[in-house]
């Protein structure tokens, strides 16, 4: 859907697998959707997806390391850069492996996470102009990461004449300019003018269905594509106060809450480890109580189901759990083919 709506504005989408740990099921599933390539920013998760045979185009979104030239250069086509002495090494390293690197120069426009500043834009082109293995496919930049500032028709504006002035000035051509991420899609799709930007790199509105900005629904998208779900180890009547003398708990913690007499308490099998506890969604009249390192604690009172051990719970999660819960090993990744019923 996504796709669709931003390709009639002129606008391709690179899918971001970095959520997903570069899980191919969901990259191949968003390449079927018509996305125009893959971003990733972690080398490893692109090698996870080459290994899978994903021919597809895969930008590496963050900074190249000096120490991962090679295996950048070898794994993707084009990578965002900010730094000049990485763009040097790429050509090093793209020259010793007899191929050419694309390189898109980020551009810091107030969000003050990775950027070149704008007005030291053309002296940094006019050096990489000069790098023999190096191809420079574009501009982008990402707002509303570190900061939260979004993306405007301001910011957006001064990229795009970003763009048209360094054509002038080189006589060259811009091909990509990679206006943002999720919080890219609002100004996107409000029917503005939008410019020479004809990229966004989107993974939470793809995974999520919302934007990232009030994280409100996209409207015609699921928010429940992606499921978590716990098992019971431990359900019992307990007080809602704990007794003893009270510092602080595991995580830093010190408990609060009234005395509301006893509670139907149930222990599942995940914690800080696997989730983000903040991040989760629970079930109609489950409320979470607290969470250490593999004990999410849930008071089951007010549910019209109470748990049994061995039943299963199952959330939602919002972009800080699902990272989480994508990273931790103890979490299986179960994929299905379900289809949506409308499309
Ligand atoms: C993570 C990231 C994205 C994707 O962001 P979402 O909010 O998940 O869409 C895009 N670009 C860069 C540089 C990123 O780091």
């Amino acid at each position: 859907m996504l796709v669709a709506r931003l390709n009639r504005r002129g606008i391709s989408v690179t899918g971001v697998t970095k959520a997903t740990l570069g899980l191919p099921d969901i990259a191949n599933a968003w390449l079927r959707a018509g996305v125009s390539g893959l971003g990733d920013s972690r080398i490893e998760n692109i090698d996870t997806l080459r290994r899978a045979k994903i021919e597809a185009s895969i930008v590496l979104i963050r900074s190249p390391m000096l120490s991962q030239v090679d295996e950048v250069v070898a794994l993707t086509d084009v990578s965002l850069n900010s730094e000049l002495e990485v763009i040097r090494k790429l050509s090093f390293a793209a020259q010793q492996a007899n191929r050419s690197h694309g390189v898109v120069l980020m551009i810091e426009l107030g969000d003050l996470r990775e950027g070149i500043m704008p007005d030291l834009l053309e002296s940094t082109v006019a050096a990489v102009l000069r790098l023999s293995h190096i191809s420079l496919e574009g501009i982008g930049t990402n707002l509303a990461c570190r900061s939260g500032v979004s993306p405007s028709s301001t910011n957006m504006a001064e990229l795009s004449s970003l763009a048209d002035s360094l054509e002038t000035a080189f006589g060259i051509s811009i091909k990509t300019v990679s206006g943002g991420n999720s919080a890219n899609l609002n100004w996107a799709l409000s029917g503005g003018d939008t410019g020479r930007i004809n990229n966004l790199r989107l993974g939470e509105a793809l995974l999520l269905g919302c934007e990232p900005l009030h994280r409100q629904t996209v409207e015609g998208l699921y928010t429940d594509a992606i499921t978590l779900v716990a098992e019971v180890i431990e359900s019992k009547q307990k007080p809602s106060q704990p007794w003893g003398d009270i510092a602080q708990s595991a995580f830093g913690e010190v408990p609060q809450g009234d005395d509301i007499g006893n509670r139907v308490q149930s222990i599942l099998a995940i914690g800080h480890q696997d989730i983000d506890p903040g991040g989760l969604r629970p079930p109609q009249g489950i409320d979470i109580l607290g969470a250490s390192s593999d004990h999410l604690v849930v008071d089951s009172s007010n549910s019209p189901n109470q748990f049994d051990v061995g039943d299963e719970v199952s959330f939602q999660l919002n972009y800080s759990a699902l990272l989480r819960a994508m990273t931790s090993p103890y979490v299986a990744k179960v994929i299905t083919n379900r289809e949506s019923p409308s499309s």
